[in-house]
């Protein structure tokens, strides 16, 4: 038996687990490009450290169903295995076993296979169309006839679903489940054969195969001859790591809205099964054991109102399986129910019952433990693997139970219990065709029901900034979305505008950060899609207008370029600036060498009007066919340009040969990557600009930033980066240099907040621990904008100088006095400001005002709900201009947790500010705009930044 030399150990495990040919396959025959045989280096496995326990003891196999170690050429968990080695092994068992269908199912952003393998039995599997269509009906009770559901409950299998190591550097779930795979596709003992009876199981062997190579190639390249045992060694990783995808999106977060190609893949791909049971294993800490749910509260009150029930039967066959092995386990203590975009509660919204695991991470290595414990990875795969068949076990037992507990969620979902006082939710197209089309394809992808109508009237309507009217109407088209359907959980809880914490959980949450200051608080508190789109919507009692529910999505925006007037020369092409699409035309535009203008304020031309921030193509201007090039612009960016006949605008709007159009400039990009940036952001940033509008982007090492030429670039993106000072402090008079000589420094987060310090000097912008003696001076900036806001003019106190208003005790008007609380800087105020810092929000939408004269906020409205993550309180004045301020304390808050010691901190501080350094500018956000590349609201504020920063707000170089 030939096997490979660096794991001379291995025979003897070959012959526990009953592999009776265990030939090495070629590297080649798997689609590696390595022989991990031939290599000389390899992760740490040292041979003394085997571990030995047998997998599923007892049960008997097929042999002519290959065991995963002669397949992959060395013991399973001997070290991780590859996407292309888990996919030999399914394709291996699927060409031989009548119990197996493999189906692929996408592609990731790096166009690996996406696959998952039904495995039931073969009377099952035959039957698997007839057996998804009444579980169907079961999905949807309307689809029901009088005493179908309890024939189908009766005699129809339950459906598990099995995701594994959706963070790709959560490794053991894959090779658990390939262990668990074989048991159950070559197992011939009853033990197996009974459950494949009874259930219909889906395993997704690898949920994030891009993430997994990726993290797989830096272990290898830091691997070494010798075995080390010390688990913080640089042979457990670096930056980027391996949890996201390609983008770096945390994809166990990214349910609720499909920004990966991965999740709306898998969206289509669960939705045909319908799970009664959904598995998503993990890995945490090194120095930890082994924690399944029942969840952590709070838990979101859409959940299934058993879930938790239920989560504690499936727990209680895990820990007599693990019992029995002797090994550490814990529920509850972490990982809360509350946010609904997780992998399980995804799926339990789904009227799944969800089941997270949490390995200790040993990063397909041998570790030495802080007890002095040696762990294998190989008995993390085997932990995976004895969870998943423990979950497998109880739902076969409660087969009939589980189905009727999905039917009934569904049926609530579907019918209701009475008890929702405004079940209808109505959003408006208004002038974002593209954001309306996309909230509506990520709603229809995950199966939720919708009905365009023309216009409609609501009643009782709560709007997304909490205002409630009798009776409201709109004239243009909306969607309208029943909570009540199939999917009524997921409308819900994703478009529910402000879900809040149980009385008892904030005391809780309360306690701790007041004795210990830590957060039990595992996510954001916020998501909501209204507020994180922008776009007006209500949730109302009643709405006339809807027709029939419909899933069809409304017909894009049509794209390209309108006729001319017949007969009429053409002066230029207008696009309009509210559409998030106008973006895309511009930085498409640039690239193809097309010289363009942004328009400052609103405008009339080809018998329409335009907002602020629409693009004018001049024909005099541009050379060649620009007719043509327009158009094909206008087609890859989905938007409509309009021929003008001529520079004359009628109305009040300005003529289109004036000043008020400001050339734009093709932005030469460069965005800081590598350590200490924070990679999700960064990648969320990255898959903005690079795969959303098409830009080419630099990416910079932080590490060497004096290694390059920062005039080859005119924007340089800083994305949130703990401890960037001192990457910055060396270069501070090259980047000033820069910025001064026309540069666009964009910087968010923690590294706006090192931007704000003064030793920098490359800002005017401070952090409000900073500045706590001065913030009646800030105070007064954001008072004199909140006055420009509501323009009131006194007519008797301009020509006579007395007001007309009674004058208040100190003489001043009422108005003009600064909220008192925010004025009071004790003594003490420091070490205040720091016990302050202690509440910030983990992720809260906060109502933010805009400046709309700037080309900054050009798609925004007057308000703007923020999402707002961290402790950072930024404080703007003159140089500095605030484009967004959050709003006064009384109203700040519109969806998610704020103590009252944030709420104080960040009323009337800035969001987004953008001052003029020489010919160039800085610009700074507070937060993360487009966090995790689903809020569009903010995200089109970055846009505009990197997009229109170097022509409208900066003079860099002309480079043509
Ligand atoms: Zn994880």
């Amino acid at each position: 038996m030939q096997l490979p030399s660096v794991l001379p150990a291995v025979s003897a495990l070959l012959v526990l687990i009953g592999c009776a040919s265990a030939q090495p396959r070629p590297a080649s025959q798997l689609g590696e490009a390595r022989d991990p045989a031939r290599a000389s280096v390899r992760l740490s496995a040292p041979e003394e450290h085997a571990y030995e326990q047998e997998f599923f003891p007892g049960t008997t196999y097929d042999a002519a169903l290959p065991a995963p170690a002669s397949i992959l050429g060395f013991e399973l968990g001997a070290q991780p295995a590859s996407h292309a080695q888990v996919l030999a092994c399914w394709r291996a068992w699927a060409a031989k076993s009548p119990r197996v269908k493999l189906e692929p199912y996408g592609h990731t952003h790096e166009g690996r296979e996406l696959v998952h393998g039904v495995v039931t039995s073969e009377k099952n599997l035959r039957e698997l169309d007839a057996i998804l269509a009444r579980i169907d009906k079961l999905a949807d009770p309307r689809k029901l006839a009088a005493g179908e559901e309890e024939r189908i409950r009766a005699t129809t299998p339950a459906v598990a679903w099995l995701g594994y190591s959706i963070h790709g550097d959560e490794m053991s779930g894959v090779d658990g489940g390939l262990a668990l795979a074989h048991h159950l596709i070559a197992g011939t003992s009853s033990d197996v054969t009974e459950l494949l009876e009874k259930l219909v199981i889906v395993i997704d062997p690898m949920q994030n195969p891009d993430g997994r190579e990726r993290f797989l190639a830096l272990l290898l390249q830091a691997a070494g001859a010798t075995p080390v045992l010390d688990g913080e060694a640089l042979s457990h990783g670096r930056w980027p790591n391996g949890r996201g995808n390609h983008y770096l999106f945390d994809m166990n977060r990214d349910w609720i809205a499909g920004t990966a190609p991965e999740t709306r893949a898998r969206w289509k791909a669960v939705q045909r099964f319908h799970p009664q049971l959904f598995v998503d294993a993990h890995e945490m800490g090194r120095d930890d054991s082994y924690l399944f749910y029942p969840q952590a509260d709070p838990i979101n009150p859409h959940l299934p109102r058993q879930l938790v029930e239920w989560q504690t039967r499936y727990a209680a066959d895990i820990a007599k399986a693990f019992d029995a092995h002797g090994w550490s386990y814990y529920t509850r203590e972490w990982a809360d129910g509350w946010g609904p975009f997780y992998t399980d509660s995804w799926s339990s919204l789904n009227g799944a019952i969800g089941i997270l695991y949490e390995q200790a991470r040993y990063d397909g290595q041998t570790v030495e433990l802080e007890s002095g414990e040696i762990a294998t990875y190989r008995s993390a795969a085997h932990h995976q693997a004895e969870a998943s068949l423990a979950n497998l076990r109880t739902l076969a037992a409660a087969r009939e139970e589980a189905l009727a507990h999905y039917a009934e969620f569904r049926r609530l979902a579907t019918f209701g219990d009475g008890s929702l006082e405004r079940p209808w939710f109505v959003v408006r197209k208004g002038p974002h065709a593209a954001r309306f089309q996309r909230l509506l394809a990520v709603l229809a992808e995950q199966g939720i029901e919708y009905a365009l109508a023309p216009s409609a009237k609501l009643r009782n309507a709560l709007d997304s900034f909490g205002g409630v009217s009798a009776e409201h109407s709109t004239d243009d088209e909306v969607a309208v979305i029943s909570a009540l359907q199939p999917q009524g959980a997921l409308v819900r809880a994703y478009l529910e505008f402000d879900t809040r914490y149980p009385k008892a959980d904030l005391e809780r949450e309360r306690r701790e950060l007041e004795l210990k200051g830590n957060s039990k608080i595992y996510d954001s508190t916020a998501w909501n899609l209204g507020h994180a789109f922008g776009l007006e919507c209500w949730w109302a009692q009643s709405v006339d207008g809807a027709g029939a529910a419909s899933a069809a999505l409304p017909a894009a925006a049509s794209a390209g370029i309108s006729a001319a007037p017949a007969g009429a020369p053409v002066y230029g092409w207008i696009v309009d600036g509210m559409d998030d699409g106008s973006v895309k035309f511009a930085a498409q535009a640039l690239q193809a060498g097309l010289a363009l203008s942004l328009a400052d304020e609103p405008f009339e031309s080809a018998g329409r009007r335009f907002a602020r921030g629409s693009l004018l193509v001049r024909a005099h201007e541009n050379k060649g066919d620009v007719a043509a090039k327009v158009e094909s612009v206008a087609r890859v960016a989905g938007v409509q340009a309009f021929a003008a006949a001529s520079a004359r605008a009628p109305g009040e709007g300005h003529d289109l040969g004036g000043q008020h159009f400001e050339l734009l400039e093709r932005p030469r990009i460069a965005m800081l990557s590598n350590a200490p940036v924070a990679n999700t952001s960064f990648g969320q940033l990255w898959h903005t600009l690079d795969f959303e509008l098409g830009l080419p982007v630099s990416l910079l090492d932080a590490q060497d930033l004096g290694g390059y030429d920062l005039r080859r670039y005119n924007v340089l993106v800083l994305p949130p980066a703990g401890g960037i000072a001192s990457v910055l402090e060396p270069h501070l008079d090259a980047l000033r240099a820069w910025v001064e000589g026309g540069g666009t420094l964009i910087a968010i987060g923690s590294s706006a907040g090192a931007l704000a310090r003064e030793s920098l000097g490359l800002s005017s912008v401070r952090r409000r621990e900073d500045v706590l003696a001065k913030l009646p001076e800030y105070l007064f900036a954001a008072q004199r904008e909140r006055a420009a806001r509501s323009i009131a003019i006194d007519e008797q106190l301009v020509w006579s100088g007395v007001p007309a208003s009674a004058p208040t005790a100190d003489g001043k008007p009422a108005e003009s006095k600064p909220p008192s609380s925010a004025l009071a800087v004790d003594p003490d105020a420091e070490r205040e400001e720091r016990w302050r810092q202690r509440f910030a929000p983990q992720g809260a939408f906060l109502r933010a005002h805009v400046r709309e004269d700037l080309w900054l906020t050009v798609g925004a409205g007057a308000q703007l709900p923020v999402f707002f993550d961290g402790s950072l309180s930024l404080w703007s004045r003159a140089p500095a201009t605030t484009a967004v301020r959050f709003s006064a304390a009384p109203d700040l808050r519109l969806s998610g947790l704020l103590w009252p010691e944030a709420r104080e901190r960040l009323a009337e501080s800035a969001y987004a500010t953008v001052e003029r350094r020489g010919a160039g500018q800085v610009i700074l956000f507070a937060s993360e705009p487009g966090f995790r590349g689903f809020h569009p609201a903010t995200g089109r504020l970055f846009r505009n930044a990197v997009v229109y920063g170097p022509g409208a707000g900066a003079n860099p170089p002309r480079l043509r």
